[in-house]
């Protein structure tokens, strides 16, 4: 169906408004061609055009999945991130959780480090109509740092490959890493301010790339018209990520009160871990791990304090929370935006526009996607109950999903 109409339904257009009751949404060649008021008018005065009973129903924007992984096949850590399967396993892999995650009304989902290039080479894969899967804006590499600088160490490292993960232990490698990674591809590049509670080389409040460096990371990316993401959790590495001008920060853990008002003065994006931590918290021990050893009570108890701050703000918040760990598996994405309601008291209207306009706002693609308005690609998401009301009913009442106006759900 090249044009059709959803007739009589409720528009939730994702920027955190009432949804819209009554609206006629007319569908032309993968575009929004029009929204107009039902008025008066019947299913038979529509005449001959294609018709979708949109009654009782309520229509979203695609989600944004700002922060995939979608090669993780529930790790338990970095060794398995690279080792668990053999890279042509993976890409099987890859693909099929991209289609589930497309079919859950995830029509775009932003990289946020792939092994092996695997972004790349999936986005190819659907662009090519191999299958149907969503939009995909693919990340270099994670551009990693063998640990905070005075200890790095070679030794250490030779058992990566680079092809898989460039770990960088001379500051003089990143010119040509960054850039080999812009040559293969990639449209963000992914690099780390900071270590991580789950990481082997460094924690969550020690400083991986120093400032210096990532300011070099950032120059070369934007001289070449790409993003940087940053994963930042301590806030001495949260600070060098706004200096050095990221676009994203990821986790954001420990930020506080002079942090977010540098990162709302320099229209940086943030994506939030909340629901992650949580669940290695409450599992970890079930899969080998020890979350005792680790701080993200802290960084949990922080993200509660601050997420709402940061929304007050007007901070583009944007959602995605490292999926693909064996606490956090693939094609369980909505329990995050559960968890944002359950335990923040987020408004669900709040959480939908997170999800949709902020995601599209933080990859610059807000006058494409992201929302439903006029001239905006048709990625939507019918439900049979309203998310903007309840956000349970985006894991229970799944209608249809449309990518640039085709139905992937049958
Ligand atoms: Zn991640």
């Amino acid at each position: 169906m090249s044009y059709f109409v959803i007739y009589n339904v409720g528009v939730q257009e994702g920027v955190g408004r009432a949804t819209l009751l009554g609206k006629n949404v007319y569908i032309k060649n993968g575009k929004i061609e029009k929204i107009c008021n039902v008025n008066n008018l019947t299913i038979s005065d529509l005449g001959d055009i294609n018709i979708i009973d949109g009654s009782g129903k309520t229509l979203i924007p695609g989600l944004v999945f700002a922060h995939t992984h979608i090669a993780y096949d529930d790790v338990c850590g970095a060794r398995d991130v690279l080792f668990k399967h053999p890279l042509t396993r993976l890409s099987f892999i890859a693909a099929k959780v991209a289609k589930k995650a497309a079919q859950l009304g995830y029509t775009t989902m932003v990289g946020a480090g792939s092994v092996a290039c695997i972004d790349v080479y999936l986005k190819e894969a659907i662009e090519g109509g191999l299958f149907d899967g969503p939009n995909l804006v693919p990340c270099s590499r994670d551009i990693m740092a063998a640990g905070p600088i005075g200890s790095r160490n070679k030794e250490k490292v030779t058992h990566i490959p680079k092809d898989y993960m460039p770990v960088i232990v001379d500051g003089e490698e990143i010119n040509q890493v960054v850039n080999r990674e812009i040559d293969d591809g990639a449209k963000i590049i992914k690099t780390f301010a900071t270590g991580d509670d789950q990481f082997p080389n460094a924690r969550s409040s020690e400083e991986l790339f120093s400032l210096a460096e990532l300011k070099q990371i950032v120059a070369i990316a934007h001289g070449r018209s790409t993003l940087v993401r940053c994963h930042a959790r301590g806030l001495s590495g949260i600070k060098n990520a706004i200096e050095a001008k990221v676009d994203i920060i990821d986790h954001c853990s420990y930020a506080d009160q002079e942090s977010l008002d540098l990162i709302q003065e320099n229209n940086i994006s943030i994506v939030p871990s909340f629901y992650q931590p949580l669940q290695y918290i409450a599992n970890g021990s079930k899969y080998g791990k020890h979350p005792e050893e680790s701080d993200f009570h802290i960084e949990v108890e922080n993200t509660m304090n601050f997420l709402p701050k940061a929304e007050a703000m007007g901070i583009n918040i944007a959602i995605g929370d490292d999926f693909g760990f064996a606490w956090t598996p693939h094609g369980t994405y909505h329990q995050e935006l559960i968890t944002f309601q359950e335990k923040l008291n987020i408004p669900a209207v709040t959480i939908i526009k997170w999800a949709t306009s902020n995601g599209a706002k933080m990859i610059g693609e807000d006058q494409r996607i992201g929302q439903l308005r006029d001239g905006m690609q048709a990625d939507m998401i019918l439900l049979s109950a309203d998310p903007s009301l309840d956000i349970h009913a985006l894991a229970n009442n799944i209608e249809k999903v449309f990518i640039a106006g085709k139905c992937i759900t049958g």
